[in-house]
């Protein structure tokens, strides 16, 4: 009884597709602030678009 993984995998396998979701990619969240998955420049949370690369959701 003291070993019970099912829980954890089935949590580990929900955050891998959701790592591997490539059709919409969104801002890394990064404390208060959000980060551009393609440059990782660090930007404001109200920020629409990466002002370094120009990237945008
Ligand atoms: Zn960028």
């Amino acid at each position: 009884m003291a070993t019970a993984p099912t829980g954890d995998d089935i949590f580990d396998e929900f955050l891998t597709e959701r790592g591997h979701e490539t059709e919409s990619v969104g801002w890394q969240d990064d404390y208060n602030k959000k980060q551009c998955p393609e440059c990782g420049g660090l930007h404001e949370t109200s920020a629409t678009e990466c002002s370094v690369c120009g990237w945008r959701p």
